[in-house]
């Protein structure tokens, strides 16, 4: 195959970001980058001289800080952000449906709002990014940035659950050590979705009791302006 696929683990905030390239053209984007560990990404990329040209997010991110701008600026990619989440500042508002190409490779936009009303997920070949739609195990929460529970059952159970059950599941976050899943584990194993009707997603949805993210006074703002603001 001459394409790479590289997954990083920021271990801070738990966070998962995707980077493909197609290796014939050396053209490649990135999936939710963190801030921090924007010198990781880049010494990846100039060690195997790619062309970055998209860095794609997920949605506005409320547990850390988008490495988007800086890579922005160091590497002339766009940046791409749901048009629903108000973050006027990147170069592409995107869409359900809107396609991004790197080389021969083509990523396809999947809108899966629920954990925020602008949440994507990005499906390449096989695989799916589901930013915090669908976690391994788990799901995003929805109690904040105009989250709905039963948007997000029927997200997932009517885009995300309706692809091929091969699809391999490639979440933004794991907090426990898990890399990958599949449409099948988690229609089979997801405990909030296993067997479950959209009333009692809901219903576990609504007492979850999470505190607040400790960042999210600071990373939401500045993730509107694609982590320009904390530069
Ligand atoms: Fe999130």
């Amino acid at each position: 195959m001459t394409i790479s696929f590289k997954q990083f683990f920021d271990d801070i905030s738990c966070t998962y970001t995707y980077l493909v390239a197609d290796l014939d053209t050396k053209e490649a984007i990135i999936i939710d980058p963190v801030l921090e560990d924007v010198d990781n990404y880049l010494a990846f990329i100039n060690a195997n001289q790619y062309n970055l040209l998209h860095v794609l997010e997920t949605h506005v991110h409320a547990d850390h800080i988008t490495g988007a701008a800086v890579l922005q600026e160091h590497t002339g990619a766009k940046t791409a952000v749901s048009e629903l989440c108000g973050a006027l500042s990147a170069d592409q508002q995107v869409n359900d449906g809107d396609i991004f190409q790197f080389g021969k490779q083509t990523i396809r936009t999947i809108a899966t709002p629920g954990h925020t009303h602008g949440s994507l997920s990005y499906l390449w070949q096989d695989r799916l990014f589901t930013g915090d739609a669908l976690l391994i195990g788990g799901c995003g929460r929805t109690d904040f940035q105009a989250g709905d529970a039963a948007t997000l059952y029927n997200s997932i159970t009517q885009k995300i659950f309706t692809l091929p059950d091969e699809t391999l599941i490639y979440p933004g976050h794991d907090y426990n050590g898990k890399f990958v899943s599949s449409v099948a584990q988690e229609k089979k194993t997801n405990p909030r979705l296993a067997g479950k009707t959209q009333a009692e997603f809901v219903d576990i949805m609504e007492n979850l009791n999470l505190p607040n993210p400790k960042q999210m006074d600071i990373a939401v703002p500045a993730n509107k302006l694609c982590g320009r603001a904390a530069t």
